[in-house]
């Protein structure tokens, strides 16, 4: 009706959706950015440099008590579109680390900031729906309610944190699971009719049917053979080219999922004690570290390697 319309969001669908031109707030000041190719995610790339903010900033975080510190001093940055692996010998802290800035676990001290909002005190809800942080574990996969449909569970984070309607949103779900090796006939079942691979793979979705710009997974491979995880890799490194969306890839498994990662954290004693380029994990070198990082559980010798480049 030749009705002019601001739209203000956070969000880069919307934005490529919707709007005929887009605008940036950054300094309190509003920034033209390049025009961008019709129909390409390319909006979260002017923010970026405008902006130039991580889509997750973890500063000083410590979490546990005094006696007994579970993680201390933890700085981070995860970059849009980067998936960063963090690896540890069991007990390191990996999943305690998700879970803070999950809004699960509450720590000691230390802010986090998801696209620039500091999230120290809001809940997991209030921080899915500003920052679209979504976090995967080995639970997520029992969370399903057995009696229900399973595709109406995973179109569910559809319906409820981008307002799709039901059809859209199972079409979406349906879509998603087709390309984590899970076809429709298996997405209608009920949970007790799926294994625990095609459980696992159905939380991902659900995860992934938010459109997090945050996605924390931890250890969601565990279930699945090596070629179906690739397939679960490749679909992410898909939809991290496409939407700019940050990973936190939390594995035991070197050589094939954590050498994908743009960059390695080792998490040791409760702190992050190197960070960088898989370099030097390529190849044979990852199961020897995996290796020395399982000693180094049973004889308390710390870990150290050195990345090839910072
Ligand atoms: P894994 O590889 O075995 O999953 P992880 O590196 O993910 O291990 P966390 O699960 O984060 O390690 O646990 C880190 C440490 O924090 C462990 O010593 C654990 O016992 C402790 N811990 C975890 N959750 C709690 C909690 N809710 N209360 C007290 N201690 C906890």
């Amino acid at each position: 009706a030749g009705k002019a319309v601001l739209l203000v969001t956070h969000d880069p669908y919307v934005v490529e959706q919707l709007s005929d031109r887009t605008l940036f707030v950054s300094g309190g000041r509003l920034v033209e950015p390049e025009p961008t190719p019709v129909g390409h995610l390319g909006v979260t790339g002017p923010r970026r440099e405008s902006r130039g903010e991580p889509a997750l900033r973890v500063r000083g975080l410590a979490v546990g008590s005094r006696h007994t510190p579970i993680l201390r001093d933890i700085d981070l940055d995860l970059h849009p579109g980067e998936m960063l692996g963090l690896l540890g010998i069991s007990g390191a802290g990996k999943s305690t680390l998700a879970r803070c800035i999950a809004g699960l676990a509450r720590p000691v001290a230390g802010d986090i900031c998801v696209n620039g909002e500091r999230l120290p005190v809001l809940r997991r809800r209030t921080r899915q729906q500003i920052g679209r942080v979504q976090y995967v574990w080995q639970e997520s996969a029992a969370a399903f309610d057995p009696h229900r449909d399973i595709l109406d569970q995973v179109s569910a984070t559809g319906i409820r944190l981008r307002g799709l309607d039901r059809a859209r949103a199972r079409s979406a779900g349906a879509a998603l699971l087709a390309d984590l090796g899970i076809d429709a006939e298996q997405a209608v079942r009920l949970p007790a009719g799926l294994s625990g691979g095609q459980l696992q793979r159905a939380a991902l979705a659900r995860a992934l049917l938010a459109r997090p710009r945050i996605l924390l997974c931890d250890e969601v491979t565990t279930a699945l053979d090596k070629p179906t995880a690739a397939l679960i890799l490749d679909h992410l490194d898909d939809y991290r080219r496409r939407t700019e969306a940050a990973v936190l890839w939390i594995s035991h498994d070197l050589s094939s999922q954590l050498d994908r990662a743009d960059r390695l954290a080792v998490l040791d004693g409760g702190r992050i004690t190197d960070i960088g380029p898989p370099v030097a994990l390529t190849g044979s070198s990852g199961p020897e570290i995996l290796a020395r990082l399982l000693q180094a559980d049973s004889t308390g010798d710390r870990v150290q390697f050195r990345p090839a480049v910072m």
